[in-house]
């Protein structure tokens, strides 16, 4: 199984072979820095931390961490400069899989232009890229993302990720691939397997979004079971499992 959208730095070794050992071979783990950020170069550090030392964190207990990298809505305060320049590298490197979690949270000025370069440099360098809505206001501010993505890249490129019942009909005719957050307070199992019984399993992922807030290192996992235990077709089980994933990040 693959877990789409993790924030390894905030969690122990022993989650991450908690997951291993229950079946979870592989998962992305994404940006955020949720201390203030005095400068660019903290956020740079950050992101290398995650690059360098969680993938061989994860690793040692059996997990195949890939890495998304990129600045956070709730971090994009600094100057973007340096972490453009380091995007770049990265992407030609191949050490990341996609630009993420980029977004918008609060819809200010500083998030909108860094939002907007960073989908640009998905769309330039044909990145995949990683796209947070919030928890609070989902639906205002899922309704600009949607004005702004077709603007900056390729929809094919983008996940838009968090996504649930209340706003899955402002994504569902967009050609994005879709993320569903199984997570405490978040979304339950059942909701996801709600959306994926009514909108079929072709175009979605499933994640926990393990971070420093209440989480469920586990939330996929049992998603996944709880599909078996109901008698979805294997094939169909497979997709959100693994398939789906693997597929669009080419992992
Ligand atoms: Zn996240």
């Amino acid at each position: 199984m693959i877990d789409t959208h993790i924030h390894s730095d905030a969690r122990s070794g022993e989650d991450f072979e908690k997951m291993y050992l229950s079946g979870i071979d592989s998962a992305i783990s994404c940006s955020f820095y949720p201390y203030t950020l005095f400068n660019e170069e903290v956020l740079l550090n950050h992101l290398e931390k995650i690059l360098n030392y969680d993938s061989k964190r994860g690793k040692k207990y059996g997990l195949d961490l890939k890495v998304a990298l990129g600045i956070h809505p709730m971090n994009s305060y600094i100057k973007p400069d340096l972490i453009y320049e380091n995007l770049y590298k990265w992407i030609e490197n191949k050490d990341i899989v996609a630009i993420g979690e980029i977004g918008l949270e609060k819809l200010t000025e500083d998030e909108i232009s860094v939002f907007k370069k960073q989908l640009e440099i998905g769309d330039e360098t044909k990145t995949k890229v990683i796209v947070h809505t919030p928890r609070k206001r989902k639906e205002e501010v899922l309704k600009v993302i949607n004005d702004i993505i077709p603007q900056h890249i390729d929809e094919k490129l983008v996940v838009i990720d968090h996504i649930n019942p209340n706003v899955i009909n402002q994504v569902i005719n967009k050609d994005y691939t879709i993320g569903l957050t199984v997570q405490p307070n978040k979304m339950e199992k059942e909701e996801a397997i709600a959306i994926l019984n009514e909108y079929g399993y072709d175009r979605f992922l499933l994640n926990s979004d393990i971070s420093y807030k209440p989480s469920n290192p586990l939330s996929v996992v049992e998603t996944i079971r709880e599909l078996k235990r109901k008698g979805v077709d294997n094939k169909e089980i497979e997709k959100v499992a693994y398939k789906n994933a693997k597929n669009f990040f080419k992992i």
